[in-house]
């Protein structure tokens, strides 16, 4: 039966993260973490949920930009849609008038991450399954079906992408055996944010240790000194066999990154993230080729970017590491084409993750990614139900609602 969209909702919900400096780095001093939260339903009562994250100040101009975009998706059925993605996609991203504020990147981009993201929730529950399923299934033709090659052909073909797809039919089954056994590996930032104490960090640390984390990421870029005494700390405390990474948020220009990171190497770091200005790809190039003789990797992936920029950063060889992200990268649709590319041009992806429901949907990511395109991963248990992952709790989105919830009325 024919699912068609009747409403679109969105809300501006807010967690007060900044109290307590969770999620702090050298360029974001006080993130309150938040999401625009859309939800869809449609006439058979069915809804598919999808969000995109930010930081506090500025998710009520996303909330507007998705209620610009809301006339766009009422209306049309879930089968419309999804038998032709790609002109949905671009319906959405090259409306006559709306492109003109993007098109394709900033506030338009999360915006209509958010929006697409509900759909593919809504789709994937529909038909029953998580969405890593939902795509591990698909036909690859309907799967490149979903993706706006336009801007990126001279990266990637179409053609090109169904082979890379066909080729790693084999052995998909096992994958799928072994994730459902395994599980992905992740990697924590939760222990060392920028502005904990190193009584908390060692704290932390100590914690993510016992529960079987091996892999740690520290907040570098606002003092050398301060950089310096952290990355040592964690790396005595995580032995020489753990893995360690270093974020700077895009704080430096970039000599200055090559000059404290070198600082930083005797640490170890696998790579640095965000070195510098996230639309800078040959600044980025300049600073991998700086770094590599001292095995240190440049990786990027969160900031508000589309496919046409990673093509740059892939074919400037400016990374070693790609992060794909489900809604800065923009939505599905978007990050398919991020994770084609990369397996092309041979560079291992990492999700990217944290935020509000960024863990949540970038599992799925990863997942679709081992078992349908790279068949390589760099051991948590993932516990995964229908959809997209991006319901939230009703009880959590009432409390939190900015400015009206509980929570920021007793702030008041
Ligand atoms: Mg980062």
């Amino acid at each position: 039966m024919t699912k068609t969209i009747i409403k679109l909702t969105v809300r501006d919900v807010r967690f007060p993260t900044s109290l307590e400096q969770h999620g702090s780095d050298a360029m974001h001093t006080d993130p309150d973490y938040s999401v625009a939260y859309v939800v869809i339903e449609t006439d058979q009562g069915m809804q598919g949920y999808g969000l995109t994250f930010t930081v506090g100040r500025g998710t009520e101009i996303v909330v507007c930009a998705v209620e610009a975009l809301s006339a766009l998706v009422v209306g049309k059925s879930l089968e419309e849609i999804v038998s032709d993605f790609r002109g949905f996609y671009r319906l959405l991203t090259s409306d006559g008038q709306m492109r003109w504020i993007g098109p394709e990147k900033g506030v338009i981009q999360l915006a209509t991450a958010a929006v697409l993201n509900a759909v593919w929730d809504l789709w994937a529950r529909s038909e029953g399954k998580p969405l890593w399923k939902l795509l591990v299934e698909m036909d690859p033709r309907k799967l490149i079906s979903c993706i706006d090659f336009r801007y990126i052909t001279d990266a990637l073909t179409e053609e090109e992408a169904l082979d890379l797809l066909l080729k790693a039919q084999t052995g998909k089954q096992q994958r799928v055996d072994q994730m459902l056994k395994e599980g992905y590996p992740a990697y924590t930032t939760s222990c060392a944010w920028l502005g904990y104490s190193d009584q908390l960090l060692k704290q932390l640390c100590t914690d993510a240790l016992n529960d079987g984390w091996t892999k740690f990421k520290v907040k570098v870029g606002a003092d050398l000194k301060d950089d310096i005494r952290r990355c040592s700390l964690i790396r005595q405390m995580i032995g020489a066999h753990n893995t360690l990474m270093i974020d700077a948020n895009q704080r430096w220009d970039v000599g200055e990154a090559i000059t404290w990171v070198t600082r930083l190497a005797e640490y170890k770091p696998l790579w640095i993230e965000e070195p510098t200005s996230p639309d800078d790809i040959l600044g980025h190039a300049a600073i991998s080729k700086a770094l590599a003789p001292l095995g240190i990797g440049v990786a990027t992936g969160e900031q508000c970017h589309n496919r046409v920029m990673f093509k740059q950063f892939l074919q400037a060889s400016a990374l070693q590491f790609v992060q794909i992200d489900s809604c800065r990268l923009g939505s599905v649709n978007e990050n398919l084409a991020v994770l084609l590319m990369a397996h092309k041009f041979k560079v291992p992806v990492c999700p990217h993750a944290g935020g509000v429901g960024l863990c949540e949907l970038v599992q799925h990511l990863i997942l679709f990614d081992y078992i349908s395109v790279s068949a390589k991963y760099n051991n948590d248990p993932i516990i995964i139900s229908f959809g997209y992952s991006c319901e939230m709790l009703e009880s959590s989105v009432q409390t939190h609602q900015y400015p009206q919830g509980q929570v920021w009325k007793k702030l008041q």
